[in-house]
């Protein structure tokens, strides 16, 4: 065994306890390898197979594949079970190495200078993510601010930008997005940072920029559960919950976006086992950072309103409508979301051939209880409250490591996307 997989080897935990990793040594992946295996409609089975190993699994759409990486030492065992596998990856490690290293960001030199796009060339680290939000929210100071709207369960800040346009702040709309509520889905911070970057600096020479700036005050919250994501870069990369502990479990964290207050006592769309990907928590609204998320989505009901909400997430390339806590419920305006979101899927590939689906979430993607879009769609009052999918397919062998070639791509569809929607809204 090779040292770098004997650490990996120590690092191992059972399935069940894969939330549980006690350790806080960074976990390196390599050797890992990655497989999709059939569950025709029978997950539990697959998932009671495959239990005493340290796989991960990947997808929370499992009833017709599972998608998990199996630690080096374990893949001739988990082989011989002789499930119905593809190989997604040989080497998990190797795909993460290609996303990679965190490349510290330098502030731009000068007064109100614009940060470099060279941002957008490479992932970095939580506390770069911040200051690069402080240097383009300063370089437009009377065009914008940084707000906060409460603190995660480890008190950091959950901060975000306001825009506005010729109408002053606060006058118009609200555009709202969150992004990287999965600590593990980095590309979603980076694409809504892209956007935000365009939309502060394409005002002044781009006409259809200045129409939907001077249109809408936007709202834009990179990473709404900060203590994952420092997580997912210091410790585990696969991370997708909070970091909530909870008296009486060694498991830790809630996932946020299944602890929404609405539909939340729904069965089928979130777990109750606390060291579960998808755990909804033990009460509706019981996470520090959906409290403060649901106080600022009624503060801007409250104010002008919302039109359109996006809940920015990878992977799959999925646009996603209301709802997800029933396959057969459809918004009031549903024929109007389709249309738009058929379209946008049109112009999101016009740009390097991308393709998205679109379609309700549950029916289109999987059932989903205590989400953001189903509350923001029935209590927040948004016109259009979507989940978009980002880079790469839901074939894909890396999932949620994109390589950071990718990043500038990824961003530039979707900003090509939201020109176009903002317009025929
Ligand atoms: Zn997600």
């Amino acid at each position: 065994m090779k040292l770098n997989n004997l650490a990996t080897f120590l690092l191992v935990v059972p399935l069940a306890l894969a939330s549980a990793v006690p350790k806080e040594r960074k976990q390196t992946y390599n050797g890992y390898k990655t497989y999709k295996i059939a569950t025709h409609n029978n997950p539990a089975e697959v998932r009671a197979k495959i239990a005493k190993f340290a796989a991960i699994p990947f997808n929370t759409r499992d009833d017709v594949h599972l998608d998990v990486a199996v630690p080096p030492e374990e893949i001739a065992a988990f082989e011989a079970l002789g499930l119905e596998t593809t190989v997604l990856s040989e080497d998990l490690g190797a795909d993460i190495a290609e996303e990679g290293p965190l490349v510290a960001y330098e502030s731009p030199v000068g007064v109100q200078a614009i940060p470099s796009l060279t941002w957008f060339n490479n992932y970095h680290a939580y506390a770069d993510h911040i200051t690069f939000f402080n240097d383009l929210q300063a370089a437009f100071p009377t065009q914008s601010e940084i707000f906060t709207v409460g603190k995660s369960f480890q008190g950091r800040d959950i901060f975000g930008i306001h825009i506005w346009g010729s109408g002053g702040k606060g006058s118009k709309p609200a555009i709202y997005f969150h992004g990287t509520v999965h600590a593990r889905e980095w590309i979603s911070a980076k694409v809504v940072e892209y956007l935000t970057y365009n939309l502060l600096t394409q005002y002044t020479n781009d006409t259809a920029v200045k129409a939907i700036r001077d249109a809408y005050d936007f709202y834009i919250l990179p990473v709404v559960n900060p203590d994952g994501f420092v997580y997912s870069q210091t410790t585990t990369r696969l991370w997708r919950k909070n970091r909530q502990t909870r008296s009486g479990s060694t498991c830790v964290g809630t996932d946020i976006n299944r602890n929404w207050p609405y539909k939340w006592e729904l069965t089928g769309g979130a777990s109750t086992d606390r060291c579960s990907e998808t755990y909804k928590g033990l009460a509706a609204g019981d996470t520090p950072e959906n409290q403060a998320l649901v106080a600022f989505t009624q503060k801007l009901k409250n104010g002008k309103g919302i039109k359109f909400y996006v809940d920015w997430h990878s992977y799959g390339q999925y646009i996603l409508l209301p709802y997800g806590y029933d396959c057969n419920a459809r918004a009031s305006n549903h024929a109007a979301q389709n249309t738009l979101a058929k379209n946008l899927a049109a112009e999101i590939q016009k740009s390097y051939g991308t393709r998205f689906t679109y379609g309700p979430s549950c029916s289109t993607l999987y059932k989903t209880t205590g989400s953001a879009p189903d509350y923001l769609t029935d209590v927040g009052g948004a016109t259009y409250a979507w989940t978009i999918e980002l880079r790469p397919t839901s074939s894909s062998s890396n999932g949620f490591v994109l390589p950071a070639t990718q990043i500038l791509p990824a961003s530039i569809e979707q900003w090509n996307g939201l020109k176009y929607l903002l317009a025929n809204i």
